[in-house]
């Protein structure tokens, strides 16, 4: 038999007693991402209107944190983890806008700061 079916979370599998059940979308999904402290970046699938929690558990055993909840990983500094951050966003459009505003920032700071 061939599968087309692309599963979206390591759940069970949709069969019942041997017999493929015919899956249906209940309702709108939200794609979540994580990282845990070892750098696995990863997506869990929620409902739309659910919240989803600040931690789950990664595939390696550690516990991984949505993105702006996420402690500086070691050696990191608060630019470092910006800058991860900023990445992990999938819009380009704003991430160029937020990346203007970054350098706009550190430029003024080289003016106003110290030589
Ligand atoms: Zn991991």
């Amino acid at each position: 038999m061939i599968q087309h079916a692309t599963r979206v979370a390591s759940g069970p599998a949709h069969r019942w007693q041997g017999a493929e059940v015919p899956y249906e979308r209940p309702a709108p999904r939200q794609l979540v991402p994580y990282r845990c402290d070892r750098g696995h970046v990863f997506e869990v699938p929620f409902a739309a209107a659910a919240e989803p929690p600040g931690e789950w558990a990664c595939r390696c055993g550690m516990l991984a944190r949505l993105p702006g909840t996420a402690a500086n990983g070691p050696g990191e500094s608060e630019h470092d983890r910006c800058m991860r951050l900023l990445l992990l966003r999938r819009i380009p459009a704003q991430l160029g806008e937020i990346l203007a505003e970054q350098l706009a920032e550190m430029a003024a700071q080289r003016e106003g700061g110290t030589p």
